[in-house]
């Protein structure tokens, strides 16, 4: 989690460092700091809170330098504070770091460098890292292989930009396990833990990867890995403009983000519907082309609401495509020793491509002999390197810190691969031409479903005040209700549960009471009877029903409080359309609870640690 940005080039640092760590801002904002050198020294700021605290404190006290560092944290280690937050400083006051990630073994380093009688002044991993190499270099005056040797000694997750009073005209990176990349601009350098912050200073940019540093200087790009081995790097063209990284007049990026999904998943679905004859074409599964008829087992992993899109997956597995399908939590599969057996196709889920307990998971799995799909929005992540083969979600950057866009873009993708596996096993041309058609039409349907926007609106203030919200959906539908809580939870702070619809009874009924929301998901599908007698079993103990149902409805406004109609569909895709209000409700309820939607609390995107 975290950003980190650092500048070497011809112009003031601070101005570039600000607006880039604006741009991390989605990736942790608990506080946030950067550092400069100028006239030799080192200058740094730091404050508590979002960057405009950052940015303020600079506005009284400015500092000057055209190299420089900066950092916006998520805290893991450490309360956020200003003496926790990022640049920290080595003992001798000449070296500071930005850090991305956990170094596991800080405590061994703080004791040891504590028995060599340096004090430490924050909480953090991180400072325990630039006191070593403030350590080493003390004794070899050597920067490049004392931060070298500090990086073979630590343990854990490492984006890390480092700056030293010693050599002004020097930006040192290095990263294991988070990511990095050099953005290389006509005056200098800039880097960052993701393309946001690099693509208004250049398209021409390279990756580093586990393991390797670069020393970025006049003298040009060198790259080692932590042992010294020269490695060659490649330059890349970013494909990211800055219209895909700001607000286009959108009050938010979640608003935009939501909006955006007819557009967004348009753009995903093009060259890989075959509406003509009826097919899917998945380019990026063609590596594995021949094995797709034999796979025995699917498992799908993921964290959060790739978790919930991989349930749905797991559905859509077993039902047109006949093939047993597990889900699990990615956070849990590594640690349950998980029996793979042959001809297993597993199936990493994560939009940023770099969430720390997938990336474990995947690895995983992988040693276990599984053939491994990666289905990821960030081009060039981890993950999309460390699979076999995968599916780019391709909905351009996401950047409110709940997941919308490419939640449904991950529905869809699986939707796809689920009805290509179906058709090399048991579904007809005739059975697969409807699924191909049926998503043809989504764009439109979910286009239709954005206008239950005003209705959502006129409920929320009266809803907003109940603490508690049940969730309920049966079949494909019942992960729509876990994800629709969690968006609730993650942006109003209200407590929310998704359960299938059935499971109320065996339990949960006992915490409903009068008025309390209880959101149920009540489209015309094999469930629906069942559905409406749950819907009966909650108003008989005066809950206050608000029903998703497909338009056309005519028995479910007897039943509920309120409904809200969604355009109909067959059953497997109507998790796309149900989706799409309780989105809304989640941003609407937010809103009028005075929520910062982009940026909830205690939350952070990409989760880059384990
Ligand atoms: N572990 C470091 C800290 O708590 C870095 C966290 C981050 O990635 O923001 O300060």
């Amino acid at each position: 989690m975290c950003g980190i940005v650092g500048y070497l080039g011809a112009t003031n640092a601070s101005d570039v460092l600000l607006t880039g760590l604006k741009r991390l801002e989605y990736r942790g904002y608990d506080s946030a700091g950067l550092a400069t050198i100028h006239d030799g020294q080192l200058h740094v700021r730091r404050a508590v809170g979002p960057v405009d605290q950052l940015q303020e404190s600079l506005t009284k006290s400015p500092v000057r330098g055209e190299i420089g560092i900066g950092h916006t944290r998520w805290a893991t280690h450490g309360q956020p504070s200003e003496q926790n937050a990022h640049p920290h400083m080595d003992a001798s006051g000449r070296i500071a770091l930005v850090h991305n990630g956990v170094i596991e073994n800080h405590s061994s380093i703080r004791n040891f460098l504590a028995d060599e009688g340096i004090q430490f002044h924050s909480q953090t991993d991180t400072e325990c890292l630039v006191q070593l190499i403030g350590f080493f270099y003390g004794r070899s005056g050597d920067l490049r292989e004392s931060l070298e040797l500090a990086l073979q000694e630590v343990r854990g997750t490492f984006g890390i930009a480092l700056v030293c009073s010693d050599h002004p005209e020097t930006l040192f990176s290095a990263r294991r396990g988070s990511p990095l990349l050099v953005g290389i601009t006509a005056e200098g350098y800039v880097i960052a833990s993701d393309p946001h912050a690099v693509v208004a200073h250049t398209s021409d940019v390279t990756y580093l990867e586990d393991d390797e540093v670069a020393v970025l200087s006049p003298a040009g790009l060198e790259a080692t890995t932590i042992h010294s081995v020269a490695v060659e790097k490649r330059i890349e063209v970013l494909d990211l403009s800055l219209a895909d990284v700001g607000l286009s007049g959108h009050a938010n990026y979640m608003e935009k983000e939501i909006r955006e999904q007819p557009e967004s998943l348009r753009e995903m679905m093009r060259g890989r519907l075959d509406v003509t004859n009826g097919r899917i074409v998945l380019g990026g599964l063609t590596e594995i082309e021949r094995d797709l008829a034999h796979f025995q087992r699917v498992l799908l992993f993921g964290c959060g609401t790739a978790w919930h899109a991989a349930l749905i997956g797991g559905y859509l597995f077993e039902t047109l495509a006949g093939i047993p399908t597990t889900v699990q939590y990615a956070s849990e599969l590594r640690y349950r020793n998980p029996l793979i057996e042959e001809n297993t196709l597993a199936v990493a889920m994560s939009q940023s491509g770099e969430t720390a307990d997938t990336l474990a998971a995947l690895r995983e799995v992988k040693l276990k002999g599984a053939t491994c799909l990666g289905i990821v929005n960030t081009v060039g992540s981890s993950i999309a390197l460390e699979t076999d083969a995968g599916v780019y979600l391709h909905v351009g950057p996401e950047i409110g810190v709940a997941s919308t866009k490419a939640f449904t873009a991950q529905v869809a993708v699986l939707t796809m691969m689920a009805c290509d596996l179906g058709r090399r096993r048991r579904l007809s041309p005739e059975q697969t031409a409807n699924v191909v058609h049926e998503l043809a039409t989504m764009p439109e349907k979910i286009a239709e479903a954005l206008e239950t926007e005003k209705q959502i609106q006129s409920l929320v203030a009266d809803l907003s005040q109940h603490d508690n919200w049940l969730y309920l959906g049966r079949g494909v539908n019942f992960p729509v209700a876990l994800e629709g809580a969690l968006k609730l939870k993650e942006i109003s702070y209200i407590h929310a549960e998704g359960l299938p619809a059935a499971e109320m009874k065996h339990g949960p009924i006992a915490l409903i009471d009068k008025g309390m929301p209880v959101v149920v998901i009540a489209v015309q599908d094999h469930t629906y009877e069942k559905v409406l007698s749950n819907i009966e079993e909650v108003r008989s103990r005066k809950g206050r029903v608000i029903a998703i149902a497909t338009q056309g409805d005519t028995q479910i406004g007897e039943v509920a409080d309120e409904v809200i109609f969604v355009p109909p569909t067959i059953p497997a895709l109507s998790p796309l359309v149900t989706t799409i209000p309780l989105q809304w409700l989640a941003y609407h309820t937010a809103l009028h609870r005075g929520c910062n939607v982009d940026k909830p609390r205690n939350l952070a995107k990409s989760v880059t640690v384990e």
